[in-house]
């Protein structure tokens, strides 16, 4: 199989991209704009692989999209290319309403001409597998509200988002139905809990409390930090997401989610006491915890029940977020170089997403 990965130089669609060259015979075509979160120094260890190649497009320009379908012919499309973080787009939300909603749009109908045009065979063959995430339905009960067994996101959840991101993935999510539904368009769904692991741009929670830590920084914290994450290592996001594109049932929607619901709190606190062992100093990291006022409208609780990812498609996660954990903090303590390339001056780890007026 070619498969067109869109947003490949991000934090998921690197570690897809590895996957598939390290354990497939597929070839992959990486489309993406490269903004402050795409890096191709995450893709060292495949870019010299005949299997690889890289097309620097932004999902906004159609005629550029024309062509990189025309010239790469592809047999699927993994759809991961997205403004992905909460805070800036409570800051901007501009940029996730062009790339998250048109941007998506533009993809869906440059893929539909390409596919229309296709032969019998290779039409019935095509998958567009479009990613997003648990976000799109809103937040579920905390504990602290409710008591007994608290209730899970199915794929019948209704829609609910909250931020101008989630707001932004859910509608994506609903133009890539919509071209199921009307234009008879193969497409397939995944929706996702937070994901961690190696090659994260430092400005989501895990990586950021990790540099933070080591540079004797604080360790910031919303509101009372009990928020819950249902946490999933990303190279299980990877294999699950292969898993769909190339078994997965047209038009059908696939959770996916970590079974390791976790507050914030006890997430940072996790990372302190692993680095304590790791890299010990005179004073205990969580020292450094600082509380601060909580992200507006920030979501209580997701928690994903990945049932027909397992009974469907055989997939369950291998790492536990403790093993998953001690994985990602040992890959920052030796991949430091990354971490700084990454950061190219613009941002320094500051507070994103406040509102001042
Ligand atoms: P990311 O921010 O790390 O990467 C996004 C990538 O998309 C970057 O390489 C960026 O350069 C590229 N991109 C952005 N705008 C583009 C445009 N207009 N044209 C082409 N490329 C563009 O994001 P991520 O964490 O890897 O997330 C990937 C996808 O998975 C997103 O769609 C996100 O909504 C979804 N998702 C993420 C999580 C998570 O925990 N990170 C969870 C569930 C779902």
């Amino acid at each position: 199989m070619k498969i067109l990965v869109t947003g490949g130089a991000g934090f998921i669609g690197s570690a897809v991209i590895r996957y598939i060259i390290d354990n497939t015979e597929d070839s992959v075509i990486n489309l993406d704009k490269l903004t402050y979160a795409g890096n191709l120094e995450s893709l060292k260890s495949v870019e010299h692989s005949d299997r690889y190649a890289f097309e620097h497009v932004d999902i906004c320009n159609r005629t550029e999209l024309d062509r990189v379908f025309l010239m790469h012919k592809p047999d699927a499309v993994m759809h991961l290319a997205a403004e992905s973080h909460v805070d800036r787009s409570i800051t901007g939300p501009s940029d996730f309403i062009q790339t998250n909603i048109v941007g998506t749009y533009n993809l869906l109908e440059a893929a539909r001409e390409y596919w229309n045009a296709l032969a019998d065979d290779a039409k019935k063959a095509f998958r567009f597998h479009h990613i997003s995430t648990d976000e799109v339905y809103g937040d579920l009960p905390h504990p602290d509200e409710q008591e007994g067994e608290l209730p899970l996101f199915t794929e019948q959840t209704s829609y609910a988002p909250s931020s101008p991101y989630s707001a932004s993935k859910a509608s994506s999510d609903h133009l890539v139905r919509a071209w199921l539904r009307t234009y008879g368009f193969p497409t397939l769904v995944t929706n996702c809990s937070n994901n961690y692991g190696p090659f994260h741009f430092p400005e989501k929670l895990i990586p950021l409390v990790i540099l933070n830590a080591l540079e004797g920084k604080v360790l910031p914290i919303y509101g009372k930090g009990d928020q819950i994450r249902d946490w999933l290592f990303v190279e299980d996001h990877a294999r699950a997401l292969y898993k769909v594109v190339t078994k997965g049932v047209v038009g059908e929607t696939y959770n996916i989610g970590g079974h390791n619901e976790k507050q914030n709190i006890e997430v940072v606190q996790t990372i302190c006491s692993i680095l304590d062992t790791l890299v010990p100093k005179n004073t205990k990291y969580a020292e450094q915890i600082t509380y601060v006022t909580d992200r507006p409208g920030h979501d209580r609780r997701y928690a994903i029940d990945s049932t027909k990812m397992s009974a469907e498609l055989n997939w369950t996660p291998i790492e536990t977020f403790e093993t998953g954990l001690r994985k990602t903090i040992e890959w920052y303590l030796t991949n430091q170089k990354w971490c700084k390339n990454v950061q190219d001056g613009s941002y320094q780890r500051e507070r994103l997403g406040e509102i001042n007026s």
